[in-house]
Order: C-alpha cells, then sequence, then structure tokens
C-alpha cells in the first residue's frame, strides 16, 4: 500500500517520479525554511485584508525607473484564498492600462488553459515578478526584480498558496534562482519558500509557437493531479 506523504514538498518530488529537487541549492535551504512570519499585528487578519494591507503599504511605489513610465500598478488578480498561485512575468501594454494581470492576448489564452483543469481566475491568484510595465516588454532587469520582489514575496506570506506555477522562463528563473532556460526547468520538482513550484512556458510562448501546447498540456496534467492531491483550490466564498 502507498504510504500517503504528509509534506507537500516531499509529495510533489516524489510525484515526479525523483528523489530530488532540482533547484539551486539556496533556494532549496530558503525553501526548506517556513516561509517568513507576517508580522504580529497581521498574524490574525484575514487573507483579503492582509493583502489590501500590503497593497496601501505598496502605494505609489517609486523604488525603480518603471515608476516614471507606468500608468498603472499591476499588483495581482484573482482569489487570493484559493491557495493557487499563478507568476508571470510583468504586465503589458493592456495590463498597464487596466491595472489587471494577464487581461491581452496572453491572458486569454491563460484563461483557456485554466479551464482544461477546471480552473478560473475565482479559483487561482495570478500577479507577476515584476508590478511595473517594462518599455516594450523587454526582459526584466535584475535592479528591477531585486526592488520589487519583497512585493511578491509578501503576497506569498499573506496567501500562503498550497502550490506555485511559474510562468516562462523569467519567472522560474527569478524563482528558482537558476540559469537554465524554461526547457530545462519545466517537469521538474522545484520549490519557492517551502512551496511546490511547477513551472511552464509562457501563454505568449504558446502564442508565438503552437508546438509548446503539448509540454503545457503535460505540465497542466502533473499541476492537476497535484492540485487533487493536496486539496486544492481551498474552499472559499467568492
Ligand atoms: N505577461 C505577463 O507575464 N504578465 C501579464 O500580466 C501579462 C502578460
Amino acid at each position: 500500500m502507498n504510504k500517503k506523504i504528509e509534506d507537500p514538498l516531499l509529495r510533489i518530488i516524489s510525484s515526479f517520479g525523483i528523489d530530488r529537487i532540482f533547484a539551486e541549492p539556496e533556494r532549496i535551504i530558503a525553501g526548506k525554511q517556513e516561509p517568513n512570519e507576517l508580522s504580529d499585528e497581521r498574524k490574525n487578519n484575514s487573507i483579503r485584508k492582509n493583502l489590501k494591507l500590503l497593497r496601501a503599504d505598496v502605494g505609489d511605489c517609486m523604488k525603480c525607473k518603471l515608476s516614471e513610465g507606468r500608468n498603472m500598478l499591476v499588483f495581482g488578480g484573482g482569489n487570493p484564498e484559493a491557495g493557487i498561485l499563478f507568476i508571470g512575468e510583468a504586465p503589458g501594454s493592456n495590463e498597464d492600462r487596466t491595472g489587471l494581470p494577464f487581461v491581452g492576448r496572453a491572458g486569454k489564452l491563460l484563461d483557456r488553459i485554466l479551464n482544461a483543469i477546471s480552473l478560473d481566475r475565482n479559483t487561482v491568484y495570478i500577479t507577476n515578478i515584476l508590478k511595473c510595465r517594462p518599455p516594450n516588454n523587454r526582459t526584466p532587469s535584475s535592479d528591477e526584480v531585486s526592488a520589487c520582489f519583497w512585493i511578491l514575496e509578501e503576497q506569498i506570506r499573506v496567501m500562503k498558496p498550497g502550490i506555485i506555477c511559474a510562468l516562462g522562463a523569467s519567472a522560474a528563473r527569478t524563482l528558482t534562482g537558476s540559469k537554465n532556460g524554461i526547457g530545462q526547468l519545466r517537469g521538474k520538482a522545484l520549490a519557492f519558500m517551502g512551496i511546490p513550484l511547477i513551472a511552464t512556458y509562457h501563454p505568449a510562448a504558446l502564442l508565438r509557437s503552437p508546438a509548446l501546447k503539448r509540454p503545457v498540456w503535460d505540465d497542466m496534467q502533473k499541476m492537476r493531479d497535484l492540485l487533487i492531491d493536496l486539496g486544492l483550490p481551498r474552499k472559499t466564498e467568492v
């Protein structure tokens, strides 16, 4: 009889049929610790209240030059209580205009990918590594990531998701600390802040290369199995 593995991290590793995590050592060490705690005065608040307080802390952030060119800061959207977090790279022009994540063509495709595993924006939370749009959608610089990353870490501390999905190389590399491409990072058991992490191709890459649909489908099957195993999405009142 299969013994039930309690630790979600060990469960994801065993579900990949491998016996070790393929992320950079320093990230693993970070992942082995409990996610840092919230400050005492926020510990007993609801997730939604703490996310609102965090949004207020971020305010009209000017920590990097991207603030000069942005229309809207894109904090994130969806259901923060459901326990499933998708992380993209950075807002594009539609997101910069509306203040919402993944609302352009890539976002429409992401909706279809979510639907394929019985998810939607009421059962996941979606955000990005960067909260402001880089000019011409260029790849985020390391300075920009350093200035912005505390927001994502705090979002994770607040939401305590049971699983994270990194969309594309930029998110996957930032979260794992690896320099590998997404082709190497996908299909591996990863973790961030002690939380199981799945990496897959960015929906925008799929729009350019339909041949990537197959691997994304495979990744989403794996994700669906893990969701069932982890009892996700959490039941919430939407
Ligand atoms: N691409 C991303 O990575 N994030 C968005 O919010 C939109 C497009």
